[in-house]
């Protein structure tokens, strides 16, 4: 087998092997048959190698080729013969060397390297072979050939040849020169003794081929090793980088899943604590529920007392039921009696009733002679109340037959009842809550107020300016009286509903003073018609029927309707007082419990001044206008005073429709009707002739008695 390193190409890898400076031993050189014309220390062979080995050569192979170096058998020294014998005795290391003559370098300085040349890791048993010194010299050759086998037989000395002379002092006696013999067989003995220690170099060189060649298949094992293993470090790193990046993914989702931990905990202490708020509560509940139950178990001990108490009271409030129910009918037909006794009382008083009422000196106005107005004392004395009216009256035309003014006349005038200028609101509202306690009870009622411009009609309906309580009129109080009555009355049974209207009429028109939006103040055109064909009950068409149950409802009503008068009023003509306003009330009474029905009309109705036009004065187109309005008041008021005399004279024909006024109060006057006329009467003097015209009319109208009146039973 060949060497590679010698510097012929690897016939495995077909590769040139590198050169490589190897430190050589002189006595290798020497051995080998190199030239040694160098320092020995300056020797060294240069050997191609593959890059492999030359890594691991450096390292691992100094120490063992330096010690085979250290073995070789020749010494520089016997070197130093002749060159004759030199030549001759080296001849076949020569013909070797010069076969590796391009492949030895001696002049590389790194040649020491090859003191490391082919050992690995210990295999190399470069050492093991050569342990026995080589020969060094001939002496030294003789222990080696006493252990070989018996080399070429040397000859026997000749004779002629002299004998080899003896030792002396431990060195070979030079032969004398004639003793060629004797040289000649020194010379066989060296050449043998060289050519036994040429077999052990053989020997050793052959050990150490197969070392080399053993250390270059181990490199080549582990070059396939180390690429494996790069191949291995590439995929471990690539498998660490995928871990990388996997580690860092995971990292960023066990942040996450801290994020969300923290939450959750947060989450969990937060339900925790309404764990433990809920806790105490249904503790808390517990104890209450505990309490409950004791509660409970004391309640239904004594629910089972009272349940016997119960049962024995039931019995008692039966039978007292019975008693109750004994008293109510009693009780109704005290109050059918009671009812049928105000009535007959009131018819004692009379259907149709006059009061007078003289308004005060307002402050501005002029004082009345004393003795104007006189209001004499009732049969019983001043404790009576009055219901006597005197006037006097001093007439300038008339005088007496001597010539002499006559002095003044005296009127006297007797009504139902008669308030002097001191009397309150409520004084005269208490007279007339009699009557509107008979509207109540079915009876249909009509209050009039009557009487010149200024005398109080409008204070005594609808009161005085400002709301002052106290100078509350009829409307409001009669009102009151009605809802406190009828509540009075639910406890009965009774079930009472009120319906309002409030018109005036003028100029013989109809117009309704609770309208609003864009009729407010106009007022709209109405007309008075029958409820239904057949019907008795008279409406008003374009009127609004407001159902009202309580005071400030009236009092809105109340408000609605002055502010529709000031909004119709001119300069020239104050209207309310050239107007009949006329408030009407339906009430509607109903006593389930017996099926009883009762329903009745309340007029209060404030009447148009009744004062004269002056003939004398001349007619501008004003007055034209005033006039016609007079004309139409007088009528009307002229109407009413003869339907009230046709009814008191039974007439078979009452005038209702010769005037709107009685058309629209017809239900209120006829029949069974209670009719109370205010004749309201101004204190001044100069008043007095419209206040006499006033007190007589007033004075036909008291004596007129209207038939019996007849509740609106159904
Ligand atoms: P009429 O409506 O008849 O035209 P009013 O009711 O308007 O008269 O009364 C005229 C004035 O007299 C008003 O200022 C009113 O306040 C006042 N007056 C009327 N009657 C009384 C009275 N009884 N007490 C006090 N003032 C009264
Ligand atoms: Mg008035």
């Amino acid at each position: 087998m060949k060497l590679p390193f010698f510097g012929e190409t690897d016939s495995d890898s077909c590769k040139p092997h590198l050169i490589m400076p190897v430190k050589v031993s002189p006595d290798i050189v020497t051995h080998l048959g190199i030239k040694s014309s160098l320092a020995e220390n300056q020797w060294s062979v240069i050997i191609q190698r593959s890059p492999l080995l030359e890594v691991k050569g450096n390292v691992e192979l100094k120490r063992p080729l330096a010690k085979a170096a250290s073995r070789l058998p020749l010494s520089g020294r016997r070197l130093k013969r002749g060159p004759d014998q030199m030549e001759e005795a080296l001849e076949p290391e020569k013909k070797r060397t010069r076969g590796l003559g391009t492949r030895v370098s001696t002049t590389h300085p790194r040649a020491a390297a090859l003191s490391s040349a082919p050992q690995t890791q210990g295999q190399t048993t470069v050492p093991k072979a050569p342990r026995k010194p080589a020969p060094r010299c001939s002496t030294a050759v003789a222990p080696v050939l006493k252990t070989q086998k018996p080399g070429p037989v040397v000859p026997a000395q000749k004779p002629g040849t002299t004998a080899a002379p003896p030792m002396v002092g431990g060195k070979k006696p030079k032969r004398p020169a004639w003793d060629l013999k004797g040289q000649l067989c020194d010379l066989n003995a060296e050449l043998k003794c060289c050519r036994e220690k040429k077999q052990v170099l053989d020997q050793e060189n052959q050990q150490l081929r197969d070392q080399l060649q053993e250390a270059q298949q181990q490199a080549l094992a582990l070059g396939a090793e180390r690429r494996s293993l790069e191949e291995e470090l590439t995929r471990v790193r690539a498998q660490a980088e995928q871990g990388q990046r996997e580690l860092g993914n995971l990292s960023a989702h066990v942040l996450e899943l801290e994020e969300r931990l923290g939450t959750q905990e947060g989450l969990v202490q937060e339900l925790q604590k309404e764990q433990l708020r809920l806790q105490e509560e249904r503790t808390g509940l517990a104890a209450r529920l505990g309490e409950q139950e004791r509660r409970l178990q004391t309640s239904e001990a004594s629910l089972s007392d009272s349940q016997e108490e119960v049962a024995s009271l039931r019995q008692e409030a039966a039978a007292r039921e019975a008693v109750l129910a004994e008293r109510e009918d009693r009780l109704h037909g005290l109050e059918m009696e009671r009812r049928r006794l105000h009535n007959q009382l009131q018819e004692l008083k009379g259907n149709i009733r006059v009061f007078c009422r003289v308004r005060p000196v307002l402050p501005g106005e002029s004082t009345p002679s004393p003795g104007f107005l006189q209001f004499p004392s009732g049969p019983c004395g001043p404790s009576d109340p009055p219901t006597r009216l005197s006037l006097s009256r001093s007439d300038e035309r008339r005088g007496t037959l001597s010539g002499a003014p006559a002095g003044p006349t005296r009127h006297d005038f007797s009504f139902d009842r008669v308030f002097p200028p001191g009397s309150g609101q409520d004084e005269v509202f208490e007279e007339i809550s009699m009557l509107v306690q008979s509207a109540l009870d079915g009876y249909p009622v009509c209050i009039f107020a009557y009487g010149q411009t200024g005398s109080g009609k409008t204070f005594t309906m609808e009161g005085g300016p400002g709301g002052d309580p106290q100078m509350e009129g009829l409307i409001p109080r009669a009102l009151r009286h009605l809802f406190s009555v009828a509540q009075e009355l639910s406890g009965q049974g009774w079930t009472y509903s009120f319906v309002a209207s409030y018109v005036e009429i003028y100029n013989e028109t109809v117009r309704d003073l609770l309208a609003t939006g864009t009729r407010k103040g106009q007022g709209g055109e109405c007309e008075i018609r029958r409820a239904g064909p057949g019907s008795e009950e008279l409406t008003v068409t374009n009127a609004r029927y407001v159902p009202v149950s309580c005071e400030r409802e009236v009092e809105a009503l109340l408000h609605l309707a002055r502010q529709n008068r000031a909004v119709a009023r001119t300069a020239q003509n104050e209207r309310s007082s050239r107007s009949h306003s006329v408030f009407q009330l339906q009430i509607s009474g109903e006593h389930a419990g017996r099926g009883l029905q009762c329903a009745a009309p309340l007029s209060l109705v404030d009447l148009a001044g009744s004062e004269r036009l002056d003939p004398g004065l001349a007619l501008g187109p004003g007055e034209r206008e005033r006039l016609r309005e007079t004309q139409a008041i007088n009528s009307s008021l002229s109407t009413l005073g003869l339907v009230i005399m046709a009814l008191s004279n039974k007439e078979s024909h009452v005038p209702y429709r010769n005037s709107k006024l009685t058309y629209l109060l017809q239900n209120s006057l006829g029949g069974s009707a209670k009719m109370l006329m205010f004749v309201n009467i101004s204190p001044l003097e100069e008043n007095v002739s419209e206040s006499l015209n006033s007190l007589r009319f007033a004075s036909k109208v008291n004596q007129c008695v209207i038939g019996t009146a007849q509740a609106n039973k159904k």
